[in-house]
């Protein structure tokens, strides 16, 4: 049992993760720190947090688990305020996107306390922000990433893992630059793309005509542009070799594309799309 959770930043990954832990009967207070004041009232009024604290720093003390949910770009000041505060028990973890930006802010903001600090990154999410997004079930079957540090005790991390857990999430384990590796590939990439494509669109002077005919591949493709533009902004930054990358090989992909499509080569396109079809379908067997 967790005697004082400290959530800072309750939005959709913050509050989801007190709402899992509340109903799993793994905490007894919950405090909530943030920005906003209008979600943080929200966010007491829904049952999500106990107790708003005035600071981050005021709201660590006699803690036992601190969960960092804010944008990566805002985890070096939140790191930098609760190090002096924190209790010698204290762990404290986060939600990131990223892992080697927030390990490093750890490094240079905890000082001793570095061996406190547990990184992850649950591999769930939505579109919408904000406490009035948190779900209870938003972990549920979903996985979560820890990238521990050597200097992490055992034990510690096999707490977060367990906490997880009891959110209903899998836990897997690996280092923080094979996260940022994969994760550049998977997910950082394709919110660029969808990010791009929609702003190409909307920027026309017929925009309206297209996204009035727009079908659902149009909607498929281009869901996660609806995503928060602070947070990817922080995530494309603290990513920004691993996504770039991964945009050159996306680039020369639809370079060999475009090639293929002037010189009208059926062979050469369809074998491209047999290749991503099928291994589109491995992937998700239930896909259409
Ligand atoms: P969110 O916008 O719903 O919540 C973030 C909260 O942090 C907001 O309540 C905001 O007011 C607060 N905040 C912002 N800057 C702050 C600051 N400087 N100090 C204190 N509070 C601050 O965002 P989210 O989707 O819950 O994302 C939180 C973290 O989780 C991010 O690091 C993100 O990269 C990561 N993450 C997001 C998803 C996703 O799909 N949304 C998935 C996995 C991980």
């Amino acid at each position: 049992m967790i005697e004082r959770l400290v959530i800072v930043g309750v939005g959709l990954i913050g509050g989801s993760f007190a709402l899992a832990l509340r109903q799993a009967g793994q905490v007894r207070h919950i405090v909530g720190v943030g920005r906003s004041q209008a979600n943080l009232r929200a966010a007491l009024q829904q049952g999500v947090i106990d107790e708003v604290a005035g600071s981050a720093a005021a709201a660590v003390r006699g803690a036992d688990l601190v969960l960092l949910a804010v944008p990566v770009g805002a985890m070096p000041a939140v790191l930098r305020e609760i190090a002096p505060h924190l209790p010698a028990d204290c762990i404290v973890t986060d939600a990131g996107s990223t892992k080697q930006d927030v390990v490093a802010a750890a490094k240079a903001g905890m000082a001793d306390k570095f061996k406190q600090f547990v990184p992850g990154h649950p591999i769930a999410g939505a579109e919408n922000s904000g406490v009035a997004a948190a779900r209870v079930d938003l972990y549920q079957g979903r996985q979560v990433v820890l990238t521990p540090l050597a200097e992490n005790a055992p034990a510690m991390v096999e707490r977060v893992a367990a906490l997880w857990q009891a959110c209903g999430a899998e836990v897997a384990r690996m280092n923080a630059e094979a996260h940022d590796r994969i994760f550049a590939a998977v997910s950082h990439l394709p919110h660029l793309a969808a990010f791009g494509l929609v702003d190409d669109l909307a920027g026309r002077p017929e925009a309206d005509t297209y996204f009035r005919y727009a079908g659902s591949g149009f909607r498929d493709f281009t869901r996660i542009a609806g995503s928060h533009p602070e947070m990817w902004r922080d995530i494309a930054l603290a990513n920004r070799e691993a996504v770039l990358a991964e945009l050159e090989a996306y680039i020369a992909e639809l370079e060999q594309i475009r090639g293929l499509l002037a010189r009208g080569d059926a062979a050469g396109l369809e074998a491209i799309f047999q290749r991503a079809s099928r291994a589109r379908k491995n992937w998700n067997p239930n896909a259409s």
